[in-house]
């Protein structure tokens, strides 16, 4: 909702005071999923490096970014102006209430896919050990 890429590139700014050097990818829009068409296009980005941050507590802090978005919850997958997930944090595999990693959902959606692709094709996914650019692959070719 809003301003799309200015959500992003706000939180592109705030992320870099966390990880540095923070590379992002270009935006890709894209149609929603897992909701209906009225939610309107989707503008999608990724972005990684190295952080000092825990899991735990670089969640809390794209947390906190979408806080200064306006970011609220009435219901699953409601309209937002700003969603920040942790899709890889290096090779940890973990499930938690509030966190699992990698992000559960993440080997089956081009829009995360594609700008991660961009930015970390050789990043390895610690459950199917597949890089991220053979997963992206994987999916392109699925009919
Ligand atoms: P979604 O991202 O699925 O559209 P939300 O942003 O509302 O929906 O996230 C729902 C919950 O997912 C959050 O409260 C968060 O604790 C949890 N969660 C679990 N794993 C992750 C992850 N890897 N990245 C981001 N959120 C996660
Ligand atoms: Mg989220």
């Amino acid at each position: 909702m809003g301003d799309r890429a200015a959500h992003l590139q706000w939180a592109a700014a705030r992320l870099a005071e966390w990880i540095h050097p923070l590379t992002v990818s270009s935006l890709h829009e894209t149609a929603p999923v897992d909701m209906p068409a009225e939610a309107g296009a989707f503008l999608n980005a990724a972005a990684t490096g190295p952080t000092d941050l825990t899991p735990q507590a670089l969640l809390s802090v794209l947390q906190a970014i979408e806080r200064e978005r306006g970011r609220q919850r009435p219901f699953r997958n409601a309209p937002r102006t700003l969603d920040l997930d942790l899709i890889l944090y290096g090779d940890t595999v973990m499930e938690t209430a509030g966190l699992t990693l990698p992000h559960p959902r993440f080997r089956d959606r081009a829009f995360v896919l594609a700008p991660l692709a961009e930015v970390a094709p050789s990043l390895v996914d610690p459950v199917t050990g597949l890089s991220v650019a053979a997963l992206w692959q994987r999916l392109t070719r699925t009919p």
